[in-house]
């Protein structure tokens, strides 16, 4: 008999996200290794990023102009000897000393001289011959950036857990890091379930359908910078069933798809139930994606049931149910955190962003509702408009759309101009 869950393990979505966020916060990742620049963008950092040099390492010119005492503009206009021109490139110490009522042409990215204060920009200048007539004053310190202003030499840039993004890479560029050390890709099992599943290089029968599960939730494991790896599809049969959540607990954690609903062939909640799992949650007010299931199972369970276990050594597993959008969208929502802990990164909160809905909803209340969407408009124009969709199975509707409305559990209609979270993808 399938098992039924206890109505306290059914949570709203904010204390489910909730739950999984903690036991997040106490996974480790996997292990560390040394990329190439290039090969680390995405990946996580593994350790810290330290400015080898003060940063600008000499006081920098901002902007093309000259480089004068900001006292020397009292009167406008102002006519300045110019006695030095200033490239990008040169010495610092090369660099002339300015005296009273002198100016350098200077251009940006240049070491400004000592004795000037400010770099006036060419636009405000006229020159003629070694004299230069200025027609707008400077405050002290306009247009040079102190040296070490930026960072100073030892100080740190960057910290472990953080994506390597490209200001990041930019970063370890600047201090000629071409090596990086990154925490290696967890490997994230996808188990699909169901009879009525086949692979997708064979023709299915006139009642069978493609496995499509396994397939999205790889990219995104891939997006999520995690390491998929497929297993076979698991029947409705807890003998094979069984054999399968043992390969996929060699993994990092492990997702199955499917066989979470209350049917009679519903087994994954009954056959994790024969590994001690413990269960979190069985489900969420969400729509699509109620019968979620977070838990864990202690490592080594279903091999050698009498080794004792320590609190931490843990293997976490996802039931998310099959239809495919509740596939998608449960990923997007619960088993991120997951993959970003055992990446290394450090916890992210779920954000969603605003749009203006472009034409009323109405729907029912009681549940949290993350629907496909099309965000459109330009600019600070963003409009939000419900996809059409014939509900969780709709895949094609999914690939349509480029976000998800959420929509409270106690709101029956949004009208049309209403501002609305929308949870991109
Ligand atoms: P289940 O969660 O097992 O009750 O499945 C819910 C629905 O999703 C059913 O219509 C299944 O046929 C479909 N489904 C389950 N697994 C997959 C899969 N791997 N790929 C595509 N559809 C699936
Ligand atoms: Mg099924």
């Amino acid at each position: 008999m399938a098992a039924q869950p206890e109505p306290s393990l059914i949570l709203s979505f904010e204390e489910a996200r909730h739950v999984v966020e903690a036991h997040a916060a106490r996974l480790r990742p996997c292990g560390k290794e040394l990329a190439d620049l290039l090969e680390a963008t995405g990946q996580v950092l593994a350790e810290p990023i330290v400015a080898d040099r003060n940063f600008p390492p000499f006081p920098r010119a901002a902007r093309d102009g000259y480089a004068l005492r900001a006292a020397d503009l009292a009167k406008l206009p102002a006519t300045l000897e110019v006695v030095a021109e200033i490239k990008a490139g040169v010495a610092p110490e090369l660099a002339i000393k300015l005296g009273r009522g002198q100016a350098a042409a200077i251009m940006t990215g240049a070491p400004a001289p000592s004795g000037a204060d400010a770099v006036v920009m060419v636009e405000y200048t006229s020159r003629n011959g070694n004299q230069v007539e200025i027609t707008k004053g400077v405050s002290a310190g306009d247009n040079i950036v102190p040296a070490g202003s930026e960072a100073k030499r030892g100080e740190r840039l960057l910290s472990p857990g953080t994506r390597l993004d490209y200001a990041a890479v930019a970063v370890a560029a600047s201090v000629g890091r071409t090596h990086l050390l990154v925490y290696s890709k967890p490997q994230i099992a996808v188990l699909s379930t169901g009879d009525e599943v086949v692979d997708i290089d064979v023709p299915p029968g006139p009642n069978q359908i493609r496995n499509s599960n396994s397939y999205s939730l790889a990219a995104q494991i891939k997006a999520a910078g995690g390491e998929p790896v497929l297993l076979p599809i698991a029947p409705d049969e807890p003998t094979r069933l069984r054999e399968l959540i043992v390969d996929g607990f060699e993994s990092d954690l492990l997702l199955l798809a499917g066989g979470v609903s209350m049917g009679k062939y519903d087994l994954v909640e009954q056959v994790l139930a024969d590994f001690q799992a413990q269960f979190f949650f069985t489900g969420a007010q969400i729509q699509p994606g109620r019968p979620i299931v977070f838990g864990r199972v202690p490592c080594g369970a279903g091999a050698s049931r009498e080794t004792p276990v320590s609190p931490e050594n843990y293997k976490y597993f996802f039931g998310l149910p099959g239809n495919p959008v509740s596939t998608m969208v449960t990923f997007d929502l619960f088993v991120r955190p997951l993959i970003d802990a055992l990446s290394g990164l450090s916890p992210q909160k779920l954000i969603f962003l605003s749009a203006k809905l472009k034409s009323e909803i109405k729907t029912k209340t009681g549940l949290k509702r993350f629907l496909p969407a099309i965000l459109s408009g330009e600019f600070e124009d963003a409009e939000v408009e419900l996809a059409r969709w014939q509900g969780s199975g709709d895949i094609a509707a999914t690939a349509r759309a480029n976000c998800y409305i959420v929509i409270p559990p106690d709101r029956e209609r949004i009208a049309a101009g209403e501002w609305v979270p929308v949870l991109m993808r």
